[in-house]
């Protein structure tokens, strides 16, 4: 790798995947000249298609009104099954156990009802230390509901004295020690702070191996990584598709339940008719009988706007193809990392793992002694990225409309504002 801009402009030009960012709509500042935009891993960039799948919903429903439900040329009432195939490769699911509804935090909780079952003695839930809020705002009041104390019943996976990554090895210690109390392994896949991927698999098998069930938010993996939901054998997982899967803001999430559940009838779940056996849904007298699979935790007729702007961003997807995407998000962030290793400085410190198996795209850099007033120079310098206090900077150059110069370019500007 070579620290110059023609060399930057050399790997765009022999990227098989250079194309796709005219898909895209870039931002740009006041005079009209692109940003640097590494902030998907907050909100992904709109496709130039996404327009016209919302506009063909809004024609169908002039144009039919409530009939579009069978008469749309996308017909409202399947219309959640077209994002299935798509969704469910980025995942690595089987179709049946993935669906698109409601929103992350919910399904969560969703989630939760159904698989965190706990008595007395066995009650406790594993989480990372520093999960995001709301997965932790969401497990304390699963605690609750269910009558416990939040501050005995969350045990927290941490990152050693003075490191900054958690260590498999401390999950199985506390698993060894308290696996009789511990009812649920609730785990961010790639942690949205540090950028850690987690071994998925392990932590699903050792979870087990205790007799808790294992869930994953997948909020910062998916589109990022592949986490092979199927092959891990986790019980549930949730995620958002306003992040990598670039379906917009406030867009709907997924939600996967693994096949060994799809028929599990003694299960709580909260039910809504959507979950409803689709052949009798209307006559609306029948008691609840739950579809088969993921599909059978729906409640609402889902909002059809949202899923048209998600089959948007889906297609793109497919038509990139997942595994060349992760080709080039290791070439991509690999040099990110190059450059930043290149401009020696000491009060800089990637703090997400150096091995690619064990991150996606995205890096955080920890700049010693900055605030926040670093990032506000990064941002009058066309750069859009994220802060995250104390000292943290977090990058994240999407393989779908990130380009190499991108990269270079953030970390040339990077460079000038340190001075
Ligand atoms: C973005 C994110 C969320 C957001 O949840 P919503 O319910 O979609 O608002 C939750 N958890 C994690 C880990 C996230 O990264």
């Amino acid at each position: 790798m070579q620290n110059t801009l023609q060399y930057a402009q050399q790997c765009d030009a022999e990227d098989p995947l250079a194309h796709v960012r005219q898909q895209f709509l870039i931002p740009t500042d006041s005079k009209g000249k692109s940003l640097i935009y590494l902030c998907g891993n907050s909100l992904g960039l709109q496709p130039r298609t996404t327009k016209e799948y919302i506009q063909q919903e809004l024609n169908d429903w002039g144009k039919h009104g409530v009939e579009g439900h069978t008469d749309a040329k996308n017909p409202w009432l399947p219309y959640h099954e077209f994002l299935t195939k798509n969704m469910a490769e980025i995942v690595g699911a089987k179709p049946g156990e993935v669906v698109i509804m409601n929103t992350l935090t919910t399904n969560l909780h969703l989630m939760m009802v159904s698989f965190y079952q706990p008595t007395t003695t066995k009650y406790k839930i594993v989480v990372e230390s520093d999960a995001f809020p709301s997965d932790k705002y969401a497990v304390e009041s699963q605690l609750k509901f269910h009558g416990h104390n939040p501050k005995e019943g969350l045990i927290l996976w941490k990152p050693r004295e003075g490191e900054e990554l958690c260590r498999f090895e401390d999950l199985e210690k506390i698993m060894a020690n308290q696996g009789d109390e511990i009812a649920l392994l609730m785990i961010g896949s790639t942690n949205y702070y540090t950028g850690q991927h987690f071994p998925l698999k392990k932590i699903t098998e050792l979870g087990h191996k205790h007799n808790a069930m294992v869930g994953f938010d997948l909020a910062h993996g998916a589109g990022n990584i592949q986490p092979n939901l199927h092959e891990t054998g986790a019980d549930f997982a949730v995620w958002c598709s306003y992040k990598y899967l670039n379906s917009g803001p406030g867009s709907l999430g997924g939600c996967f339940v693994h096949e060994r559940h799809a028929k599990n009838d003694n299960l709580n779940r909260f039910a809504g008719w959507w979950g409803h056996n689709k052949t009798t849904r209307f006559n609306m007298r029948h008691e609840f009988d739950a579809l088969e699979g993921a599909e059978g935790w729906q409640l609402s007729n889902p909002p059809i706007l949202s899923m048209a702007a998600i089959r948007a961003s889906l297609d793109v997807f497919a038509k990139a193809g997942f595994e060349n995407l992760r080709t080039k998000s290791e070439k991509l962030t690999g040099y990110l990392e190059y450059l930043l290793d290149e401009l020696n400085n000491d009060n800089i410190n990637i703090i997400t793992p150096r091995n690619k198996e064990e991150r996606g795209c995205q890096l955080s850099i920890q700049v010693k002694s900055a605030d926040k007033a670093l990032h506000t120079k990064l941002t009058e310098a066309g750069v859009i990225s994220d802060w995250r206090e104390p000292d943290v900077i977090r990058v994240a150059p999407a393989p779908l409309y990130n380009s190499f110069e991108d990269v270079w370019e953030f970390v040339k500007r990077l460079k000038e504002v340190l001075l």
